[in-house]
């Protein structure tokens, strides 16, 4: 027998009025009525554990197309602009750090320049990382210690939208940082032009994401233990749209988002395509304005 689905307050103000907004199988997401932050209410017991990363971990965060996705040079790009934009040295722990590619081109792009540490509760990725020379801290995030050790910088790419409990992450974070130390955070933009043309029909509403921020609402999650430094709007992927327009939304299966990334990561770098990046990244600059790409990045500050 399935254990019973786990019933979930707002994970942004506790409160418990909520409306349907969507439903999509089995997964059902609600609106606060104080906050309007989105939220999937009840989820699977598995979701909330993490047991099913430790699960997946395996068969698509270790899968050739994934792993080349995420090792290629333009795969962090944009974060790794950004991080060294702020935080040009310093110690860095990065948490649900998968397979390590973050900090690896951090490492790569700037020996001298950072202390790197990862964690993550999926098994098999971090062995992944570790030969790749990323050390790496196993286990739930909420149970460590660090032996004592605080960072200058903590990063959270595509990482609290999954958890039952965001607002535990980032106090746990702020506790681990140093003094004014940075805190980096990645979440899929529920304003992005993606949503608002595809609705639940795009692939990133889907039982894995547990929350669905807006610049706002990630701001006033962190804002009781965080001050905002930049909130910046990043990535945009038209082929994504166009699959899942014609799709009419169809669940896609891990191996084929491997499959997409490691395509687009591989068109990103064809020297013949530049007219074509060129028109991206104006596309791209033009939805940031906006605040329609696909992702909402904020800089926070540890007050
Ligand atoms: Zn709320």
């Amino acid at each position: 027998m399935r254990d019973a689905p786990i019933h979930r307050t707002c994970p942004v103000c506790a409160r418990s009025d909520s409306q349907l907004l969507w439903q999509k199988g089995e997964l059902h997401l609600v609106r606060c009525g104080d906050c309007g932050m989105i939220y999937a209410n009840p989820i699977p017991v598995a979701m909330a554990s993490g047991e099913f990363y430790d699960a997946a971990g395996t068969d698509y965060y270790l899968s050739p197309a994934k792993l080349e996705g995420d090792y290629a040079d333009v795969r962090f790009e944009r974060e790794i602009r950004l991080f060294r934009k702020h935080c040009p040295r310093g110690s860095v722990l990065d948490v649900g750090c998968s397979s390590g590619a973050f900090l690896f081109q951090l490492k790569k792009h700037w020996p001298g320049d950072y202390e790197i540490l990862g964690t993550d509760v999926s098994g098999p990725p971090l062995d992944y990382a570790e030969s790749r020379g990323v050390p790496v801290v196993r286990g739930d995030f909420l149970e460590q210690d660090f032996g004592g050790q605080t960072f200058n910088a903590i990063t959270l790419w595509a990482v609290i939208e999954h958890l039952a409990e965001p607002k535990r992450f980032l106090e746990k974070a702020h506790t681990l940082l140093k003094p004014g130390g940075l805190c980096f955070v990645l979440v899929p933009n529920f304003k992005s032009l993606a949503v608002r043309l595809l609705g639940a029909r795009y692939r990133y509403v889907y039982e894995q994401h547990l929350n669905y921020f807006t610049a706002q609402t990630l701001t006033a999650i962190c804002a009781p233990k965080f001050e905002t430094v930049e909130t910046h709007f990043k990535h945009f992927n038209p082929v994504v749209i166009w699959q899942d327009w014609r799709g009419g939304g169809r669940e896609v299966s891990n191996s084929e988002r491997g499959e997409l990334l490691k395509q687009t990561t591989a068109l990103k770098q064809k020297p013949w395509l530049q007219p074509v990046k060129l028109l991206y990244g104006l596309t791209e600059k033009t939805l940031a304005t906006f605040g329609l790409a696909d992702n909402v990045v904020v800089i926070f500050r540890k007050r």
